[in-house]
């Protein structure tokens, strides 16, 4: 296109787009983000009420120090000194009907506290860890091989991976693929027999949104490995600063973010994606388009459905979203961590069985329950002595009692429910507001407010997850409804490799790919041409 002020133009700021835009600019290319909110993060924002300062979404991140996968993104983005992370170790505690479990961040740390409780189980945890472990390496491995030679990756695998176990890749990855197949209950029976152990082991799968019956072994498991392995955190200055340290830099190597500018149309023509048009009719026109507004709204609201394959939207058509955020901010005026919520994140449950915690979610109860109080790791998010408490549970878009009409009652609920660890909570309250699931999606234009993007079910998840190209050309897609998946340090480092791919077929330097690309748009239009 003879009118293309940039080359790049990257729709949406949360940290799936504003990473892959740092990526493209610090590899020289012209790059201009998109974000429709006035602040860009989209999860990955927090936001002022009062005199407190709430996440709109994450409590906590795996791997973002040391060795960690997405610490070592970080730096070679050229962002990882501009940010501070507090380590959050103990990273969980679960709070089950007869007594709670205490999960430290390390493996040791977290295979004595399982032993404690477990002593009969200890051989079987022992196994169990053993796997965790052999599995967050055969993934790196898998991802060396999958996104081609990168310095990060290689520099990792060197440290992490002994000989002896690329030895045995082939035979690892072959179990990797039919293990890939098997949901956490399916994967983790193998070595977990006692119910309880079970439970507690698989007790976090409400970062990831489906109970063990429904969720991905696999992803469970590099939930459960990153958690351990990589160690977990919370940023200082709240998640905002991830976001707004993202637009800095971008900004210092050349490229352009412009807030509040909401894209209203991808324009594609001849099957290629050329710009975008806003809201208020301007036309901007690239060389390509990479969208990170949520994939699901993205096909149906953003592209013209004539140049999207009908079995594509067929597809999306049947495929389940995740379930919604339902969330009550607190402000207190008291320090919540000096009575008794001592650690970073408690997870309460109703039941042992989480199967029927998730059917009651779906019925509109509050049958899990996160809470969590960033102020212990960043005191300067309230004033001081005081504290900020974030309540969450999960509903999907319909639910038998309707939480739409519910809202108060719910909120009440939950505040009950942490009366059992801060019985003068209701005494302190300051401040309190509620997130739903609909205003989640008229934050984000998420599809029926999904938290995680599809649902982390095991035929929707890794490589089975939407493709980061479209069938449009020069048009890509990053974020949590595509590959690899759900979470702010896995769309961190997505984008940090969509931006180095797209760097080998956009580049200066031609790659075989670029090669076959233009060979490919050749054979194209001359085939147009002749229609
Ligand atoms: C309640 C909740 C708690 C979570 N907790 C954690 C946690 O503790 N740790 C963790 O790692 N992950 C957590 N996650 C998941 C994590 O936040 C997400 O996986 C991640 O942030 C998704 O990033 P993304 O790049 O896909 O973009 P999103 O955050 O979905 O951002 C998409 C952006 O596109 C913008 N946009 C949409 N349409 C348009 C348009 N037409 N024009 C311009 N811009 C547009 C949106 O405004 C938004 O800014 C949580 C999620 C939720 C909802």
């Amino acid at each position: 296109m003879k009118n293309e002020q940039y080359e790049a133009i990257v729709v949406g700021g949360g940290v799936g787009g504003l990473s892959t835009a740092l990526s493209l600019s610090r590899n020289g290319h012209k790059v201009l983000l998109l974000e429709k909110n006035e602040s860009p993060g989209g999860n990955c924002s927090s936001r002022k009420m009062d005199e407190y300062t709430f996440d709109l979404a994450v409590h906590q991140l795996t791997g973002v120090e040391g060795d960690g996968q997405c610490g070592v993104v970080l730096k070679d983005l050229g962002i990882r000194h501009k940010l501070d992370f507090a380590r959050v170790d103990p990273f969980l505690v679960l709070d089950m009907p007869d007594r709670s479990y205490t999960l430290p961040g390390s493996w040791d740390g977290v295979r004595s506290s399982l032993v404690k409780a477990f002593p009969k189980e200890e051989a079987s945890i022992d196994r169990f860890l053993a796997k965790m472990r052999a599995i967050k390496q055969d993934a790196m491995m898998a991802q060396r091989i999958l996104y081609g030679a990168n310095s990060v990756v290689d520099e990792l695998l060197n440290k992490d991976v002994p000989l002896s176990r690329w030895l045995s890749f082939p035979q690892g990855m072959l179990s990797m693929l039919a293990e890939g197949e098997l949901t956490a209950e399916k994967f983790f029976r193998r070595y977990i027999k006692d119910d309880k152990l079970m439970s507690v082991v698989c007790g976090a799968w409400p970062y990831l949104g489906v109970p063990p019956s429904q969720l991905s072994g696999m992803m469970m498991a590099f939930l459960f490995g990153g958690q351990h392995m990589e160690k977990t955190f919370y940023p200082i200055g709240s998640s905002q600063r991830i976001a707004d340290v993202f637009v800095e830099s971008i900004e210092e190597h050349g490229g352009t973010v412009r807030l509040g500018a909401e894209v209203k149309r991808i324009l594609v023509k001849d099957g290629r994606a050329y710009g975008v048009e806003l809201a208020n009719g301007e036309q901007i026109h690239c060389r390509f388009v990479v969208c990170n507004a949520p994939a699901a709204y993205a096909y149906r609201e953003l592209i013209d459905p004539k140049e999207v394959p009908k079995r594509l939207l067929r597809k999306l058509g049947k495929m389940e979203k995740s379930v919604g955020p339902f969330k009550v901010y607190l402000g207190l005026d008291y320090d919540v961590s000096k009575h008794g919520l001592d650690h970073h994140e408690y997870l309460i449950y109703d039941s042992y069985d989480h199967e029927e915690n998730y059917r009651r979610m779906q019925e509109g109860y509050p049958s899990s329950l996160s809470a969590y109080s960033p102020t212990k790791a960043d005191p300067s998010l309230a004033p001081e002595g005081h504290s900020t408490l974030i309540l969450t549970t999960m509903f999907p878009w319909q639910t038998k009692r309707d939480w739409r009409n519910h809202v108060d009652e719910i909120a009440e609920e939950m505040i009950t429910k942490m009366e059992k660890r801060l019985p003068d909570i209701r005494q302190h309250i300051k401040t309190k507001r509620t997130l739903t699931p609909e205003k989640l999606k008229a934050y984000t234009n998420t599809t029926d407010g999904s938290m995680y993007g599809w649902a982390n079910s095991v035929s929707q998840v890794l490589i089975k997850r939407l493709s980061n190209r479209s069938p449009i050309r020069d048009l890509y897609l990053v974020g949590h409804w595509t590959q690899p998946g759900t979470g702010v340090t896995t769309c961190i480092i997505s984008g940090w490799m969509i931006g180095n791919l797209l760097q080998k077929t956009y580049g200066n330097v031609p790659s075989m790919h670029s090669i076959l690309r233009t060979a490919q748009d050749a054979l194209h239009s001359g085939f147009r041409g002749l229609q």
